[in-house]
């Protein structure tokens, strides 16, 4: 990646933004979808109005379960709620021929106007009913008549189709010697109405066959108290089978459900059943009525003659209510009865559901939901992390290019570091330059007021310079000047010694807190390591080699003197020096004026400097400068060269 280019702009946080949302978009349509579904179509099914009958009250478990399955049913197979007619006729309790009466002239009075296409009953009694007291009743339309278990009835014109109950006692007998094998008596709990009778009858005769042992006991002589009695106090090996129990031995009303419960609760022995209801109400199982299956029987028997399938106009037809192995999973526990020794088509009633099974919708739901929550949040995370990411990639880009910003800012400070000191410095003999020298005479002439250290300076002028020049050419010449210039810095070496090319072929030493003494000490080793060295020098007046002449100044506060004075000072004692003859030094020095011959140091500056400097030109005349060199090149040099370090007022008043 280019290092300027950002790392935003990032295409797969954009597409993982772009994927949320879809989802989002589709876990709604789905909310929506679900929300608004309806399997049937409303007002897409023809009329086919059907009355439904039934001969108890509203309520009853037994009552709401088949109604519930029926209607269940209906609606499954296009059956609109409006068109189902349900009337609870409640029989059981008003059993006067006025109340059936008042019935019929309700019963014609709301369908005066309306004609069902069928009559469901699901009750025996309703059937009753309808034969006798409703047999004007819509005559030619016909019925699905769920007519429960009893005698035979009597044959009417209506045509239809009767669900008979067959209870099957032998097989709920065969169950109960299979589990318990050691039963000595089976007491049957029944009531005594007419139906029940007729049971019981057909009972008896169904277990006709069996072997003495066990023994059969019915209950439906007895009172409700006694029957309850006895079977709270049965003999061992005995098993209760509860048939049902409308009425009792003094002719009292019951709710056979109700009295199941109370059986159970009473019995010290198992109790079994012969209706699908009462196993689930805490009876412990048998071959019982299956009484949703059998509405759904009954409903599809219904819509079997409403769609065209079941021509309810032929021949009246019986067929027998659902029956089925049902047990009780919690009577089974309480019993020990193990799944494995039931019949093997049983159904196990309140077994405790896996919550997938109990919940299964809102199980659904509820996955759907942390799905796509997981999905999201993991969209989520991951455009963090990418962010993360990002900013990491930025950071690491941020801190590299402040590294070479940092970088780039060192190397700059370096060079300028570099072109300041070159600014100090002596281009041919990387000594202080004229600047430097004069910035740390400053600064030492400052020191020196304040401290009272001695100063000491020592100005170096090569004798017959620009003869030797002259002679040897001028790149010979500067190497000479650079050869002085390593000499001096050998011999001046300490700390805070600073030696420089002054200009021209003048040097200066300047020597912080040495003595007068000092300094005319490094001036005779100046003049001896140059006479050592030898530098040739055949047109020079004073030797046949390069010398030169110094000018030694000691100085200390007070009196406090400045840059320029001591200048001036210093030059004058190398003019005198030139003036003596050159190749020497004279010295003077200010911390002892009474020991120092140069006696001058009382004559103000300008004057003694002027006097002395102007020898130099007029008492040596120049030896005859080689012909390349002009005349008017040489006197520009001798003016930069020896009067550089003056103010321009005195060099003014110099050349003037
Ligand atoms: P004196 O003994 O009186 O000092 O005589 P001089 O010939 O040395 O006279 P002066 O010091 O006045 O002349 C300085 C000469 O130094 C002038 C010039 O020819 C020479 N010179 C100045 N700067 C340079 C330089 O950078 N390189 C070379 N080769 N020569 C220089
Ligand atoms: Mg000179």
């Amino acid at each position: 990646m280019n290092r300027w280019q950002t790392p935003y702009g990032n295409a797969t946080a954009g597409r993982r933004t772009r994927v949320v949302r879809l989802l989002i978009f589709l876990f709604s349509l789905l909310i929506v979808g679900l929300a608004t579904a309806n399997p049937v179509e409303p007002g897409k099914a023809p009329s086919r109005r059907i009355l439904v009958l039934q001969s108890t009250q509203p309520g009853l478990p037994v009552t709401d379960a088949e109604q519930g399955a029926l209607l269940k049913w209906l609606e499954e197979h296009g059956i609109r709620d409006d068109d189902i007619y349900l009337e609870h006729l409640d029989l059981n309790r008003f059993n006067s021929q006025e109340h059936r009466n008042n019935l019929l002239a309700l019963l014609r009075h709301k369908f005066s106007n309306i004609a069902p296409d069928l009559i469901v009953t699901l009750s025996r009694g309703a059937y009753e009913f309808l034969s006798h007291e409703g047999r004007d009743f819509f005559p030619q339309v016909p019925v699905v008549a769920n007519v429960g278990g009893g005698p035979n009835l009597a044959t009417t014109d209506r045509p239809g189709v009767l669900i008979q109950e067959k209870l099957k006692v032998q097989k709920t007998i065969d169950t109960v010697m299979r589990l318990f094998p050691n039963t000595t008596r089976i007491v049957f709990v029944v009531g005594t109405n007419d139906n029940v009778s007729h049971t019981v009858q057909e009972m008896k005769s169904e277990l006709g066959s069996m072997p003495p042992s066990p023994i059969l006991e019915f209950t439906n002589d007895l009172s409700y108290e006694d029957m309850l009695a006895r079977v709270a106090t049965l003999p061992a090996n005995t098993v209760v089978v509860y048939v049902v129990f409308w009425r009792d031995g003094t002719g009292r009303t019951f709710t056979p459900i109700e009295v199941a419960n109370r059986v159970r609760k009473a019995a010290n022995v198992p109790v079994f059943g012969l209706w699908d209801l009462h196993i689930k109400s805490g009876l412990l199982g048998g071959h019982a009525i299956d009484t949703a299956g059998t509405s759904r029987l009954v409903g599809k028997l219904a819509t079997d003659h409403l769609e065209g399938r079941l021509d309810l106009f032929a021949d009246k037809q019986i067929v027998t209510a659902v029956t089925g192995d049902i047990f009780n999973w919690e009577q089974m526990q309480s019993w020990g009865i193990k799944e494995k020794d039931l019949p093997s088509s049983a159904t196990i009633l309140n077994r405790p559901s896996a919550v997938w099974e109990k919940h299964q919708k809102e199980t659904t739901a509820w996955a759907l939901l942390v799905l796509f929550l997981t999905v999201a949040l993991t969209s989520l995370l991951l455009e963090r992390r990418g962010h993360r990411q990002t900013t990491r990639k930025l950071v690491q880009t941020t801190e590299a290019l402040e590294r070479e910003i940092r970088e780039r800012n060192e190397k700059l400070q370096d060079v300028n570091r570099l072109l300041a000191d070159q600014s100090f410095i002596d281009g041919l003999t990387t000594l202080a330059n004229q600047r430097r020298l004069e910035e740390t005479l400053t600064r030492e002439c400052q020191r020196a007021n304040r401290s009272g250290h001695a100063l000491s300076l020592i100005m170096i002028d090569i004798d017959h310079f620009k003869s030797f020049n002259g002679t040897y050419g001028h790149v010979v010449g500067d190497q000479c000047l650079q050869s002085i210039g390593h000499l001096l810095a050998d011999i001046a070496h300490r700390p805070a010694d600073l030696v420089g090319r002054f200009g021209g072929d003048k040097f200066l030493l300047i020597l912080p807190e040495t003595s007068h003494r000092g300094a005319i000490a490094i001036a005779e080793a100046i003049h001896a390591a140059l006479t050592n060295r030898g530098i040739a020098h055949r047109v020079s007046r004073t030797a046949s080699h390069v010398t030169c002449s110094c000018g030694v100044l000691t100085t200390s506060a007070p009196p406090s003197r400045n840059r320029q004075e001591l200048l001036a000072l210093v030059d004058g004692q190398l003019c005198r020096a030139k003036k003596e003859g050159r190749n020497r030094f004279h010295a003077s020095d200010l911390t002892n004026p009474a020991a120092d011959d140069a006696t001058d140091e009382r004559m103000p500056v300008d004057e003694r400097d002027f006097e002395e400097c102007s020898l130099s030109t007029s008492d040596e005349p120049e030896t005859a400068a080689p012909s390349e060199i002009p005349p008017a090149e040489e006197k520009k040099w001798r003016r930069q060269n020896s009067l550089a370090w003056l103010t321009p007022r005195r060099r003014n008043q110099r050349i003037a």
